[in-house]
């Protein structure tokens, strides 16, 4: 797995040199060690999109990382589907023959897997049984968690744990989602990269051609969701805030995803979404395709109003995505959204789609707090949500595990 070529200096125009150069003494310490990262999908949601952009830039670092996936059919995704959502909470049904389908694709990915890395890091729950293979070839292991599994659902979470408590450390996206693990646990922020194409700067035109292309008019409001169609998004929740708010704005919705290849829901979730805006040409369902980079840039760009109205959510990328380009953005109060949504300052936070609502409401009658709002967003997400961050927060972790027993490593 590889993504586009990247080069750090360019980054030094947004974050200063000092952290370049800090990247640089750190990269020097680790560059012996082989990292590699193990998740369950090559595109789609948030994991796929911090690694399509993290790996690269290591490597350009000279940190030899790799990146592979694991194997699974349906029926594996339907189960660690039904998993991800147990551990955010979400009542499941989990049978014993879930347990075997999850423990015979673990077996099947041991038998063919490469483990290349000296530290290995795993991603989320689908491959975290891979783990068995430490007593055979031992190397480091970290669990990278990127779930909220703060109220889990126990039995998913006691099937889960005897397996997590055998890697050398875990790795949580902050405090609030860590559980009582007998490994150590480190908390690492997710990113987003200001120069891809998600991210970097588009021109007017550009954001303009896009919106034409699907029908938006520029000299409405535009509020919008980007998430894929998951029911922990609340999609429809947001339609509910919008047709509020449509009482007293001419406004419209967009609401724009695809799909992943390890969650089975999103079909069905979209049916449901494109039934309860069939009525209102105002709504725009925008089913995309993977790597929709520069459209969903612009789409945000073109927006007045972003949403991220997750009933649960991990951290939520969508959010510091859209307070990069200075959107001000009405988010569920939940999981990383806390971290990224200052209430009152880059956004508001709302339990409700009638709290969203009122926040719509609010910012759309008034301009200056929307324009505030957003240069409040674009420099919290500077200061603690780019991808420079996280490279140098993996490779302090790198260094760290070189020194287990020691408090302090001197650089
Ligand atoms: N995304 C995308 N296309 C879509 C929907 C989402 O590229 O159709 C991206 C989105 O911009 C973000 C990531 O996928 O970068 C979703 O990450 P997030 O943490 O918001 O949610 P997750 O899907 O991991 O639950």
């Amino acid at each position: 797995m590889t993504g586009s070529a990247v080069r750090l200096e360019n980054y030094e125009d947004i974050v200063g040199p000092d952290v370049i150069d800090e990247l640089y003494v750190l990269a020097e310490k680790v560059r012996h060690r082989r990292f590699q990262h193990i998740n369950s999908t090559p595109v789609g949601g948030g994991v796929a999109e911090i690694l399509t952009r993290l790996v690269p830039l290591l490597r350009e670092l000279g940190v030899q990382t790799a990146w592979d996936v694991i194997k699974g059919d349906s029926a594996f995704f339907n189960v660690t589907k039904a998993f991800h959502n147990a551990l955010h909470g979400k009542p499941e049904e989990i049978s014993e023959g879930m347990l075997e389908i999850y423990r015979a694709n673990q077996e099947e990915n041991l038998r063919d897997f490469h483990f290349t890395g000296d530290v290995i890091m795993v991603h989320d729950p689908q491959p975290a049984g891979l783990i068995a293979k430490k007593a055979e070839i031992g190397r480091q292991w970290i669990w990278r968690c990127h779930i909220d599994v703060s109220a889990p659902d126990p039995r998913v979470w006691e099937f889960l744990k005897p397996c997590i408590e055998q890697y050398d450390l875990s790795v949580f996206s902050m405090p609030d989602f860590a559980q009582r693990l007998t490994i150590p646990q480190v908390m690492v922020a997710p990113s987003i990269d200001p120069l891809s194409d998600k991210n970097r700067e588009l021109l007017e035109g550009q954001v303009w051609r896009v919106l034409e292309k699907y029908g938006i008019d520029p000299e409405r409001p535009v509020l919008t969701q980007i998430s894929r169609f998951d029911r922990l998004k609340d999609p429809l929740g947001v339609i509910q805030a919008y047709r509020i708010v449509k009482k007293r704005y001419p406004a419209q919705l967009v609401l724009a995803g695809g799909g992943a290849p390890d969650d089975p829901e999103g079909a069905e979730v979209l049916a449901e979404v494109r039934e309860a805006a069939a009525a209102d040409s105002d709504i725009k369902v925008l089913e995309l395709p993977p790597f929709s980079d520069l459209e969903i840039n612009a789409l945000v760009r073109g927006s007045t109003i972003v949403f991220q109205k997750s009933i649960r959510e991990g951290f939520g990328l969508t959010v510091s995505e859209a307070l990069w380009k200075r959107k001000p953005v009405i988010g569920g109060a939940v999981g990383g959204i806390k971290l990224q949504i200052v209430n009152g300052v880059t956004g508001f936070l709302v339990h409700s789609p009638e709290g969203a609502a009122n926040r719509a409401l609010q910012l759309l009658g008034d301009k200056r707090l929307r324009q505030e709002m957003g240069e409040a967003g674009h420099l919290h997400v500077k200061q603690n949500f780019l991808l420079t961050r996280h490279v140098k927060d993996y490779m302090l972790l790198l260094l760290a595990l070189e020194y287990p027993d020691q408090d302090i490593v001197q650089v």
